[in-house]
């Protein structure tokens, strides 16, 4: 019987279960990026609601309270404005604190309204 080196043991393995593995590494991938995509959305979802009450719960300028998806983050001063806050709902409350530090709540109604004044304040 002939010695088989474990390269050429592993090679063997590999050909012959090839279908297998690709299904098996297939099932893995899928249910990994399931799961990742729904730990971003629930992760995003969570600093929202968070971050929503850490400016007060209401919209700044309507004083009225909405349903989450809503609201918006309006930076004060535009030139202070280093990170969109869409980007920082995906990493920790941290780092997306300091950048609230710098915007006020703002339902979508107000904050179009507002921005819609800012470019055409003569109408
Ligand atoms: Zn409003
Ligand atoms: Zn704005």
């Amino acid at each position: 019987m002939q010695v088989q080196s474990r390269k050429e043991y592993l090679h063997d393995y590999y050909v012959k279960n090839k279908a297998k593995i690709r299904i098996r590494n297939d099932i893995w991938y899928t249910k990994n990026k399931e799961q990742s995509v729904q730990t971003t959305k629930e992760r995003r979802l969570r600093n929202k609601l968070k971050a929503i009450e850490y400016l007060g719960g209401v919209c700044k300028h309507c004083q009225q309270e909405y349903h989450h998806s809503v609201y918006e983050f309006h930076h004060v001063v535009p030139e202070e404005k280093e990170f969109k806050i869409s980007i920082l709902l995906q990493h920790s409350f941290e780092s997306l604190k300091q950048e609230l530090d710098k915007c006020i709540l703002l339902c979508g109604n107000c904050h179009n309204y507002h921005h819609y004044k800012e470019a055409n304040p003569d109408e």
